[in-house]
């Protein structure tokens, strides 16, 4: 929590959005108010909150998908499901790499849509982990007939699953606030109801256990 929360969210954030203003003042003539495909500045702030985490939302759970897709992504993604038992804390375990993918992604969320304050990215960051860090606790909630729109510790507990439903090869349930687009992509699959399934992925009990070890983990090829 401490290095991927704090020390290392902050370095790369502050890091990306220095060179990324840059590149684009270079582009747009040093007008950033060029960029944005649509301002939401007008709106009412609940609206304007709404539609910064629904962004934010997709382009996570987009994010995500290509962590799980994409061989060289899932070996940093790995650590996150290294996790045999959930706990909410499972949610602040993972690879350092993935503040570097997700951060860009978000941060050019914000850019496409103008007028958000940083006060409000920040309301809509800790709803976020607040949220996230429900998902992962070890409880039976789904919502009911919420579950198509919201994430839920049910939905997520089986995207940590061992084994995965035939053709899922990729994974299942990649929401992270949010469930619809799962459902949307058709990326969802809730196979049996019962809370006993085994978490993990194969190769997992010769997978590195100490921090340091997985802090360097992805960077070569593994045996
Ligand atoms: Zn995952
Ligand atoms: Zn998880």
């Amino acid at each position: 929590m401490f290095f991927n929360f704090y020390i290392f969210k902050l370095v790369i954030f502050m890091a990306f959005s220095n060179v990324t203003e840059m590149a684009f003042k270079d582009l747009f003539g040093g007008d950033l108010s060029k960029f944005p495909l649509i301002d939401i500045s007008t709106l009412p702030g609940w609206a304007q909150l709404l539609i910064f985490f629904v962004a934010t939302d997709f382009i996570q759970w987009f994010t995500h998908v290509m962590l799980h897709r994409f061989d060289w992504l899932w070996q940093f993604h790995k650590v996150h499901h290294s996790v045999e038992e959930m706990g909410f804390a499972a949610h602040l375990r993972y690879h350092w790499m993935e503040n570097v993918f997700y951060t860009p992604m978000k941060y050019i969320a914000v850019m496409l849509i103008g007028g958000f304050t940083p006060e409000q990215a920040y309301i809509v960051f800790y709803i976020a982990i607040a949220i996230g860090h429900l998902n992962h606790a070890n409880i039976h909630l789904t919502y009911g007939p919420l579950k198509y729109i919201l994430n839920n510790p049910v939905m997520h507990l089986w995207h940590h699953a061992y084994h995965l439903p035939e053709g899922k090869q990729h994974g299942i349930n990649f929401g992270i606030s949010l469930s619809i687009w799962d459902y949307m992509f058709r990326t969802n699959a809730i196979p049996k109801d019962d809370g006993e399934i085994e978490l993990g992925f194969p190769g997992l009990k010769s997978f590195p256990k100490t921090f340091g070890s997985q802090l360097f983990y992805g960077f070569r090829k593994e045996k």
